[in-house]
């Protein structure tokens, strides 16, 4: 069971996560991840970027306030008064380190990938103690790890890190295992591992999905539920449209198309240790326990053979266009554009060609803009000539409609652009899998919600 962000917000929500835990540690061997409190996670990162700047007194006052913050969820979560003494000790004794690392960063006016690893770690750190106090509380017998505790090894990608599945499916077994027999309940933090250095790491944002997955394969779990502030996936972020619908069965390839065009409702690499394993998954919430929530299966039963399923908007994106006459005709030119990004960490989400070989168009994280643009000019522009223009775009979001009926279905994608033109929506690029289950495009973010909404109501994806 992963317990996200919203899940584990407050006192009185870890209250509610250890009554959950309770209720099916009774029928079933539970085996909990946690993700940092709600925003934690944002704000590290943010006072990390801030110590950079040499801001000691800022470092300050933020560790004064995270430490006050999670005291504070330590009273309304936990009822026995040593217990939270003890949970209070362990939460200073982190936030002082904290304390240190940030210090540190301001002193030295650097922020390394892998000293922001070790910064962001801290949330779910954090944490974890607290669910674990909760849990302890309702006289169940439960222990405290880390990913890296727990033997979740990863390659040294820092910030977007991946585990070394063999290594860490052993180390994880050996670890768990025997404490899973003797009716232990371990409380895992989310999104963070090491590499085999031992250095901390972590598996990407929103990155607890995957711990709970790769936790699930490893100990060949039954099920993986994931628990959140939502009822399940939904045919569009309900944030947008109120009147969103749930999906109460996916398969995992539905799902990962959702998820990897980052609907949020789940990391991207999320299901691919548990589809590999047959692993069926759960998204349910935490709020509403009667509803049953979202299934991911191989092959759902109940399909709803509607077309379009569900349409998502990928916020945080920018689009990069290389154009070169240069490229035209030359066999290998798209690889050294993508071998330079790939050689720099930076992931493609979506590529859009044209015929004329002249353009290639890309879509990236946003964060990446700059390495992307810079290293592209160093080694394509000035030494190699074979770009003669790199631009960027970065107000733009991207739209994914998606279902597994769309394959094969004449005139989607012209009634889904006509859904755009009818709003005077501008279309920057477009890129449609050979899977079918996926229509992409991108669109100035002013205009992404107007034309989710559009799509959500002409596909009457709120109607069964
Ligand atoms: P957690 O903290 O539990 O990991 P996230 O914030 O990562 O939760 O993801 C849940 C959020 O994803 C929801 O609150 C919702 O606003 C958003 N979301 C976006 N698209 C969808 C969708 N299609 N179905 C459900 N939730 C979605
Ligand atoms: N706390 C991490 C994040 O905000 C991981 C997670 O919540 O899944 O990205
Ligand atoms: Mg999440």
């Amino acid at each position: 069971m992963k317990f996200g962000g919203t899940s584990v917000g407050t006192g009185e929500n870890i209250r509610q996560v250890s009554g959950i835990v309770s209720q099916y540690s009774k029928e079933y061997r539970v085996t909990v991840v946690v993700s940092a409190l709600a925003g934690v996670t944002n704000k590290l990162l943010e006072v990390a970027c801030q110590a950079k700047k040499g801001d000691e007194k800022l470092v300050k006052n933020f560790t004064g306030e995270l430490l006050q913050k999670h005291k504070e969820a330590v009273v309304s979560a936990i009822v026995s008064d040593p217990l939270q003494k003890e949970v209070n000790q362990i939460i200073e004794k982190i936030v002082a380190e904290l304390e240190k690392v940030l210090t540190g960063i301001c002193y030295v006016g650097e922020l390394t990938a892998k000293s922001k690893d070790y910064v962001v770690s801290f949330g779910e750190r954090l944490s974890a103690p607290i669910v674990w106090g909760a849990i302890q509380d309702r006289n169940l017998e439960t222990q405290c790890f880390t990913g890296k505790e727990v033997g979740i090894v990863t390659d040294s990608n820092f910030g977007e890190a991946d585990p070394l599945m063999n290594f860490t499916m052993h180390l994880v077994h050996e670890k768990l295992c025997p404490l899973l027999e003797k009716g232990v309940i371990p409380v895992v933090t989310g999104f963070i591992a090491a590499n085999q250095d031992g250095v901390v790491t972590t598996v990407g944002r929103g990155g607890s999905d995957y711990t709970a997955t790769i936790l699930g394969v490893a100990l060949k779990a039954d099920e993986v539920w994931i628990w959140t502030d939502v009822d399940g996936i939904m045919t569009t972020d309900p944030k947008i449209v109120s009147t969103a619908k749930l999906l109460p069965q996916l398969s995992y390839q539905e799902a990962a198309e959702m998820a990897i065009f980052g609907a949020k409702a789940m990391h991207p690499r999320a299901l691919g240790p548990v589809s590999k394993e047959n692993i069926p998954v759960r998204i349910r919430n935490s709020f509403h326990q009667e509803n049953q929530g979202t299934l991911i299966t191989k092959e759902p039963v109940a399909d709803t053979k509607k077309i379009v399923k569900a349409v998502a908007i990928i916020k945080d994106v920018a689009m990069l266009n290389v154009n070169g006459a240069a490229m035209v005709g030359a066999p290998g030119s798209y690889a050294k554009v993508f071998e330079v990004l790939g050689r720099n960490n930076i992931n493609v989400m979506m590529i859009s060609t044209a015929a004329s070989e002249a353009n290639i168009s890309m879509i990236i994280k946003r964060g990446m803009l700059s390495r992307a643009i810079s290293n592209l000019e160093i080694a394509l522009l000035e030494k190699e000539g074979l770009v003669n223009e790199i631009t960027a775009e970065d107000d733009v979001v991207v739209i994914a409609v998606m279902g597994a009926h769309m394959k094969g279905t004449l005139g989607l994608a012209s009634k889904i652009f006509d859904i755009a033109a009818k709003k005077g929506i501008n279309i920057r690029m477009i890129a449609q899998s050979s899977s079918e289950l996926n229509i992409s495009f991108v669109v100035k973010e002013k205009d992404g919600t107007e034309v989710v909404r559009a799509i959500h109501e002409e596909f009457s994806l709120s109607k069964a």
